[in-house]
C-alpha cells in the first residue's frame, strides 16, 4: 500500500535565509490557495517594492529545490506553489484554476506485474472538475 506521495528532495540542501526568502515563505506559510508565481510577486512586492519578478520566481525555484515548496504542475496555465509538503492529492478546478488539497486516505497500488519491476517512491493523485462557485455561475449563465 502506499502511502506517501511526492518524496522530498533528497538533495534538500539547506538554504540560506536571505530576505526574499524569507518574504516568500512568511507569505506562503499556511497559504492553502496554492498561488502562481505571479500571485506571489503581486502579494509579495506589495511589502518589498524593490523585489521582481524574477527574484520571486528564482525564489520559489531555489525553495522548491531546498523541499520548502512543492512545486504543482496540475494547472496547465502555470506552476503553482504549495508550502504543504505533506503527503496530499490535489482538486482543480477547470474553470477558474482553484486547486483544493485532498488530504490523504485515498489508496492506489500498481498492478503486480509493474511493482515488481519498480521501487515506488510515491504518487500524486489529480482530480478534475468544477468548482461549486463555477458550477452556480454555469447554471444562471
Ligand atoms: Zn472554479
Ligand atoms: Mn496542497
Amino acid at each position: 500500500m502506499i502511502t506517501r506521495n511526492l518524496p522530498k528532495r533528497e538533495s534538500g540542501a539547506p538554504f540560506k535565509r536571505t530576505p526574499q526568502r524569507l518574504a516568500i515563505l512568511a507569505y506562503l506559510k499556511g497559504n492553502t490557495s496554492h498561488p502562481s508565481a505571479e500571485d506571489i510577486f503581486r502579494a509579495v512586492s506589495k511589502k518589498y517594492q524593490s523585489m521582481s519578478f524574477a527574484t520571486v520566481y528564482n525564489t520559489l525555484n531555489t525553495l522548491s529545490k531546498a523541499g520548502a515548496l512543492r512545486e504543482l504542475t496540475i494547472d496547465p496555465e502555470r506552476k503553482r506553489y504549495d508550502p504543504d509538503t505533506s503527503s496530499h492529492h490535489h482538486l482543480i478546478c477547470v474553470l477558474c484554476g482553484k486547486i483544493v488539497d485532498i488530504p490523504e486516505g485515498i489508496v492506489v497500488d500498481l498492478p503486480g506485474t509493474l511493482a515488481h519491476d519498480f521501487t515506488l517512491l510515491g504518487n500524486h493523485i489529480e482530480f478534475y472538475g468544477h468548482c461549486s462557485r463555477c458550477s452556480r455561475k454555469r447554471k444562471t449563465a
